[in-house]
């Protein structure tokens, strides 16, 4: 049946997006120097959500000037006070969940039932997890006076708007620096309500400054000289250029990049848990996560039986309204994002690879792609070498765990992996061959804010999460 867009009011009511919003600076918001806006869409039905001050070089040096002055105070507080902060902004999350949760899957496309049970928990979590360690800085090991660096600029994606947020802006908090944070173009809209959340909690002015804009104005941020710490989500391409304008400073850097995971299915793993693994492993947020399952490694006695209730699965899964708490697949974040997938699943085909889809059909506004599963792939082929970033699973086969861990390995990437097996042994001996920042054992895209995650080759370097995530904003 054919989708109709219609968000139920009763939950879009839930939150109250302004018409126009502007940058972040000091404490206060305010309009670009020069006036420039641009606009941000509900993918799911193209309609303007609305118009967003487009931040530029200026503004940037503003934000900090505004973070470096902040910086002074907000360092010399005791941990325990920056510690109160935190967990007020922590409680916040909480208590305006639901309007965050509804705000978030529309700009960016995602269902609600993952931003309500995933991204917001999370991001609560992240500002309760770190505030427990502001105080206990000096007694943590990191030696005898462990300093912040300074003021952090931070350059965030689309995917997970308000938990990359979280991953940048508790840690360098708690550690005492402050922060100039640039979101996604394309999904600006919770970092300005969470810019709302830090004048609620009375965070000291300039502490946090959120500008928004696009490439040009992240890359202002990153070369800007009053900047003593630079860290990055995003693609590997943009990844690159950043390192490429940080070397020679004295700036600290952090990647977190691209990912190819391998999701490796042994003939023993139980058939049906392994399958909810798949799903979730490359259908959650419909697919544009950078830890994602796109690769699955199934062994071959298992292939035709995994494959045939995975395609049952797969057709129950409802595609549509993301709003609907009962949708499984949400919208794709961008036109951009969809041209992507589109082309590079085209070049699956074309490169010989057999294509499957439940039949769905798909709405008539809005950018949306269906699950798509490609068998019979080659290790040669787009699909199992490039980073899709899209509901698309590449299928390959291996017979010994010598082959799935060379396949698996079989990657510039480095980010993530998971494994599915009942054996124990198996399952250690293969974890520690993988070259993965993390490994997921019968299960996939579990987090927690105590771990420390991260990439290995070009998924980029340092971690986030955990002790280390917090070292990672400190002069030790
Ligand atoms: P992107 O690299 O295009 O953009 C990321 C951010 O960088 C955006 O805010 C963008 O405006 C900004 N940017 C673009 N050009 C810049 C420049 N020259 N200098 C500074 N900033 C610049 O990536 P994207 O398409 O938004 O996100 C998808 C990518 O992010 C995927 O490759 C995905 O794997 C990766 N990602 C990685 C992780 C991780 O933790 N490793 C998490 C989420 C997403």
């Amino acid at each position: 049946m054919a989708f109709a867009y219609a968000p139920a009011p009763e939950s879009r009511a839930v939150v109250d997006i302004a018409p126009s919003y502007g940058l972040f600076i000091d404490g206060e918001f305010r309009e670009a120097a020069g006036g420039k806006v641009f606009k941000t869409l509900n993918p799911a039905s193209e309609e303007v959500l609305s118009e967003v001050a487009h931040g530029s070089a200026e503004d940037v040096d503003r934000a900090v000037t505004a973070a470096r002055k902040a910086f002074e105070k907000w360092s010399a507080l005791p941990g325990s006070e920056r510690a109160k902060y935190l967990f007020r902004i922590a409680r916040i999350v909480q208590e305006r969940s639901r309007e965050l949760a509804v705000l978030e899957t529309l700009d960016n496309g995602k269902p609600i039932k993952e931003t309500r049970d995933a991204d917001l928990p999370l991001v609560a979590a992240h500002f309760f997890y770190y505030a427990g360690w502001a105080d206990k800085l000096d007694h943590a090991g990191f030696g005898p006076n462990p300093r912040p660096l300074g003021v952090a600029g931070q350059v965030i994606p689309w995917n997970f708007p308000l938990l990359m947020l979280a991953w940048k802006i508790a840690p360098a908090l708690a550690a005492g620096n402050t922060v100039v944070l640039k979101p996604a173009e394309t999904t600006p809209l919770s970092a300005l309500f969470f810019a709302d959340i830090c004048r609620q909690a009375g965070l000291p002015k300039g502490v946090v400054n959120i500008v928004t804009g696009d490439g040009a104005t992240g890359a202002a941020l990153v070369a800007h000289e009053g900047i003593d710490k630079v860290a990055f989500t995003g693609s590997t391409a943009v990844g690159k250029q950043i390192a490429r304008t940080v070397a020679g400073s004295d700036k600290k850097l952090t990647l977190e990049l691209g990912g190819k995971g391998a999701n490796i299915v042994f003939d023993d793993a139980p058939v049906d848990q392994a399958v909810e693994g798949i799903v979730n492993g490359i259908f959650f947020n419909q697919g544009q996560v950078c830890c994602a399952g796109s690769r699955l490694l199934v062994q071959e006695s298992v292939h035709d039986e995994l494959m045939a209730a995975l395609r049952r699965r797969l057709s129950t899964l409802r595609l549509g309204d993301p709003l609907d708490k009962n949708t499984d697949i949400g919208a794709i974040n961008s036109a951009e994002q969809l041209a992507r997938i589109t082309e590079l699943a085209d070049s699956g085909e074309a490169e010989g690879a057999e294509r499957w889809s439940p039949s769905c059909e798909l709405p008539s506004s809005g950018y949306w792609f269906a699950p798509t599963v490609f068998t019979n792939v080659t290790q040669a082929h787009r699909i199992a070498r490039e980073e899709i970033f899209g509901p698309v699973l590449s299928v390959l086969t291996f017979r010994t765990p010598g082959e799935a861990v060379a396949k698996a390995n079989n990657s510039q990437y480095g980010l993530s992996a998971g494994i599915w097996t009942e054996k124990g042994s198996r399952m250690l001996a293969v974890a520690s061959k993988l070259r993965a920042g993390v490994v997921w054992a019968n299960t996939f895209n579990k987090f927690d804010p105590a771990s420390p995650f991260g990439g290995f080759k070009e998924s980029g370097f340092g971690r986030e999460g955990g002790r280390h995530g917090l070292e990672a904003y400190l002069d030790v």
